[in-house]
C-alpha cells in the first residue's frame, strides 16, 4: 500500500490516479481542509490530519505501508508571509509526526513535494539543483526545513527519500476526472481561464517592469500529469532500494505572464481581458528549471512541453468545473 497524505488535493489526486492505474494500491489521507473527497476516485480513504498521531498509528498498524508520498502542505505564499505559525505548524511539524510515526513503523521510503521556492532569488539564468537555497518567505523555508530534515533522517536513521522541486504545477487530468480546484485560486492559469469563462472581468498582470523581454515574470510550467510520472519513477526507484535523491521537476521552458495569456485566447478562443497592476511582493523575475537529473537519473520526461496544450487540458477541466455549479 502506498499512502498518500494529502492525495485529495490538486497534486496529490493527480497522483493517486497515476498510481492506480499502474497497478498500485493507494491509500489518500487527508484532512480535506483544502483537499475535496469527490477528487479521491481511486483507492481507499482516511479523514486524518498529518499532525494527528493517533490517526497516523492506527492507519500505519491496519495497513502495511510501503512508501509515503507527502502532499498536505499549505502553499500561499502571501499567507505565509503574515501568518507563519499555520505554515510552520502544518508543514513542518506535522511532517515531522509523520516521519515520527513511519521511523515506529520502520517504513523507510519517502516522496516529499518541495518547491523551486527554496531556491529564493536566482542567481542564474537556469536552476539547477545546487543553486544555493536561500527562500524569500516562510512558505519556502518551510519546504527546505524539511529537505534538512531528511537528510538528518537519512543519515541517522536511514530513510530512504526522492525531494522532488516543483516548478509551477498546471493543466488537469486530459480525462477530466480531476483537475485544479483552490478556494481561494490565486494561480495564474486558472485566473486567466476565469477571465475567459467570464467568472471575473478581468486577470490582473502581477508587474510589466520586470526584466524580461515583455517585462512580466517568466515561469516553467509543468504538466501535473508529468509530475505524477516523476513522482511513479521515484518510487519505483526506492521499492527498487535507490539512493535518495533531490530532483528539480519542471519542463525547462520558461513562458511569460503575458504569453500565457495569449496562449489562453488560443486555446479557448475567447478575448481575455488582461489589466496591468503593480508586482506581487516576493515574485522572482524569472524562475526555469533544469530537470536533467531526474531525465538521466530517473529517464523521466515530460509529455507536455507546450504551454498550449497543458492550458488545453486546463481549459477542459475548467469548463466541466464551471458547468457543474
Ligand atoms: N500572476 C499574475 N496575475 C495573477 C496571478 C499570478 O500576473 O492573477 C503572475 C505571478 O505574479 C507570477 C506568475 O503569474 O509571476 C505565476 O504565478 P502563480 O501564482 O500561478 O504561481 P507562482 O509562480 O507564484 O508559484
Amino acid at each position: 500500500m502506498i499512502l498518500i497524505v494529502g492525495g485529495a488535493g490538486y497534486i496529490g489526486s493527480h497522483i493517486n490516479k497515476t498510481l492506480a492505474k499502474s497497478g498500485y494500491k493507494t491509500l489518500v489521507y487527508d484532512n480535506l481542509i483544502y483537499g475535496h473527497r469527490e477528487a479521491v476516485k481511486w483507492g481507499e480513504f482516511v479523514l486524518g490530519d498529518a499532525g494527528d498521531i493517533d490517526q497516523l498509528r492506527l492507519v500505519f498498524s491496519k495497513y502495511k505501508i510501503r512508501a509515503v508520498m507527502h502532499f498536505a502542505a499549505f502553499a500561499y505564499v502571501g499567507e505565509s508571509v503574515t501568518d507563519p505559525e499555520k505554515y510552520y505548524i502544518n508543514n513542518v511539524s506535522n511532517a515531522a509526526t509523520l516521519l515520527k510515526v513511519m521511523r515506529e513503523y520502520n517504513v523507510k521510503n519517502f516522496i516529499f513535494s518541495s518547491t523551486c521556492a527554496t531556491y529564493g532569488i536566482p542567481q542564474t539564468d537556469i536552476l539547477y539543483e545546487d543553486h544555493p537555497q536561500n527562500p524569500i518567505n516562510p512558505y519556502g523555508y518551510t519546504k527546505l526545513v524539511i529537505e534538512n530534515m531528511l537528510k538528518d533522517y537519512g543519515n541517522a536513521y536511514g530513510l530512504k527519500y526522492v525531494a522532488l522541486r516543483y516548478f509551477n504545477a498546471s493543466g488537469a487530468d486530459p480525462d477530466c476526472e480531476i483537475g485544479e480546484r483552490h478556494d481561494p485560486e490565486t494561480h495564474l492559469i486558472p485566473l486567466v481561464l476565469d477571465a475567459a469563462i467570464g467568472k471575473n472581468k478581468n486577470v490582473k498582470i502581477f508587474g510589466t517592469d520586470y526584466p524580461t523581454p515583455d517585462g512580466t515574470c517568466i515561469r516553467d510550467y509543468i504538466h501535473v500529469n508529468d509530475l505524477a510520472d516523476a513522482h511513479m519513477l521515484s518510487l519505483e526507484h526506492l521499492l527498487e532500494g535507490g539512493e535518495s535523491q533531490i530532483f528539480n521537476l519542471g519542463n525547462g521552458n520558461g513562458f511569460s505572464v503575458r504569453e500565457v495569456i495569449k496562449s489562453a485566447e488560443k486555446v479557448t478562443g475567447k478575448k481575455i481581458l488582461a489589466i496591468e497592476d503593480k508586482r506581487r511582493a516576493g515574485d522572482p523575475p524569472k524562475l526555469v528549471g533544469s530537470s536533467d537529473k531526474i531525465k538521466k537519473t530517473l529517464g523521466w520526461s515530460p509529455k507536455y512541453a507546450n504551454i498550449d496544450d497543458i492550458i488545453k487540458t486546463a481549459w477542459e477541466w475548467h469548463k466541466k468545473l464551471n458547468a457543474s455549479k
